[in-house]
């Protein structure tokens, strides 16, 4: 068992060599927990799972990504919890470093445990409740992403590191395949783009809503297509 929740995280990587945030837990945040789903082309291709709790990311690496199809349980690799500041890494691990090549944030959006209703807006009652999950090997929770919407279960098998990945049935569940849906939802690109694209890094606080509310302005510019000679990466602008 690590010492401290980012043992793990940092012992796996150099962090002079890779552009992956350091180990830091999260300031105490407000407003709903974080989930998101990292694209991950690494020696194997997978969907590096990720729910907000206690200040890291809960992780699990999903080779075949998730699916909103009833009938799919995604196998789900239970792995190191990650800082939260993770959420919104983006970019090239380089070769010969942990996990090395290239990661999108193929989706992201707030969650909250669902099963005695939805705590969107009181992170200490979902926090403990993913807590509780957590031992018992069983996590009902409801996605409110870009991509994944509705009810999924998380349950751990009889190997200890070895969870399935469900669809509940609501709504949203579909049979068409979620990850052909392949961009990132941040800067458009696609898993194997981002050897072409540089990485522009928002705070992983910046993809959940926080902060006060401000009245919409009354006067909206539209975003223009520029000619440029070098691909960029901007989270102000759409990449094509
Ligand atoms: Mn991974």
């Amino acid at each position: 068992m690590a010492k401290t929740p980012l043992d793990e995280y940092s012992k796996k990587r150099a962090f002079d060599a890779t552009p992956e945030p350091a180990p830091a837990l999260a300031p105490g945040a407000s407003g709903p927990l974080l989930f998101v789903v990292q694209q991950h082309s690494a020696r194997r291709m997978h969907y590096d799972f990720r729910l907000e709790c206690d200040g890291v990311l809960l992780s699990w690496a999903v080779p075949k990504g998730p699916s909103l199809d009833r009938n799919d349980k995604r196998l789900a690799m239970q792995t190191e919890d990650h800082p939260y500041d993770y959420a919104s890494f983006e970019g090239v691990i380089p070769p010969k470093q942990y996990g090395a090549g290239e990661v999108i944030v193929w989706d992201c959006g707030v969650y909250s445990p669902d099963e005695e209703g939805l705590w969107f807006h009181d992170r200490d009652t979902a926090q403990a409740q993913i807590r509780e999950g957590l031992v018992k090997g069983k996590l009902s929770i409801q996605l409110r992403g870009v991509k994944l919407k509705g009810s999924f279960a998380l349950v751990r098998t009889k190997e200890a590191q070895v969870w399935l990945l469900l669809k509940h049935k609501d709504r949203f569940v579909s049979a068409a395949d979620i990850t052909a849906n392949d961009r990132s939802i941040l800067c458009g690109a696609s898993v194997a783009e981002m050897k072409s694209v540089p990485a522009h890094r928002i705070p992983a606080k910046q993809l959940v809503p926080e902060g006060k509310h401000v009245p919409m302005p009354a006067k909206l510019e539209p975003m223009h297509a520029e000619i440029g000679d070098a691909p960029f990466a901007d989270p102000a602008w759409s990449w094509e």
